[in-house]
């Protein structure tokens, strides 16, 4: 997908599923930020967090977005972590389409990672739909017990 100039199209991907006309698999949500899981997983259990304010990316967000944003973000590292018993966590975030961002709304990706496993590539195999909704489940089971 082409960058779509420098500014923001409300008609991209994330911003239609904050809007709920793409249907997600939604494990999060408070009043700044969304997390769903990927439909292209890089690994098990790949998860998106999406700030609910627009923006193409990091460089051009509100600083006021950001510690919300990553608040959101360790929270369901940490429990993508426990869920899917992962070795370690990568966090991505790509801005422009020269660094590999296809969706221009700023967003953090969350891939569990496994000792000697390497990454799937980035944007391609859509995951089965029952995969997903499963491993959306187990996120939200371990959120549950965390917040107990
Ligand atoms: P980017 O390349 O912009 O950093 O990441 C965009 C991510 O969104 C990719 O990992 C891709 O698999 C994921 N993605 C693209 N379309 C959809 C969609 O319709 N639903 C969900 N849940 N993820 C999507």
């Amino acid at each position: 997908m082409s960058e779509p100039m420098n500014t923001y199209q409300t008609d991209n991907i994330f911003a239609k599923i904050l809007r709920g006309e793409i249907a997600c698999e939604k494990v999060f949500e408070d009043k700044d930020t969304i997390a769903f899981m990927d439909i292209m997983p890089q690994s098990e259990g790949h998860l998106l967090v999406v700030p609910k304010q627009a923006s193409l990316g990091l460089l051009d967000a509100e600083q006021v977005v950001i510690g919300p944003l990553f608040t959101t973000v360790q929270k369901l590292a940490k429990a993508a972590k426990i869920a899917f018993y992962a070795d370690g966590i990568t966090i991505m975030q790509f801005n422009g389409a020269s660094a590999g961002q296809t969706v221009f709304h700023l967003h953090v990706h969350i891939i569990p990672r496994y000792d000697n496993v390497p990454l799937r590539a980035h944007g391609t195999g859509t995951e089965k739909a029952t995969t997903i909704k499963l491993n959306a489940e187990k996120i939200k089971n371990v959120l549950n017990e965390m917040a107990e």
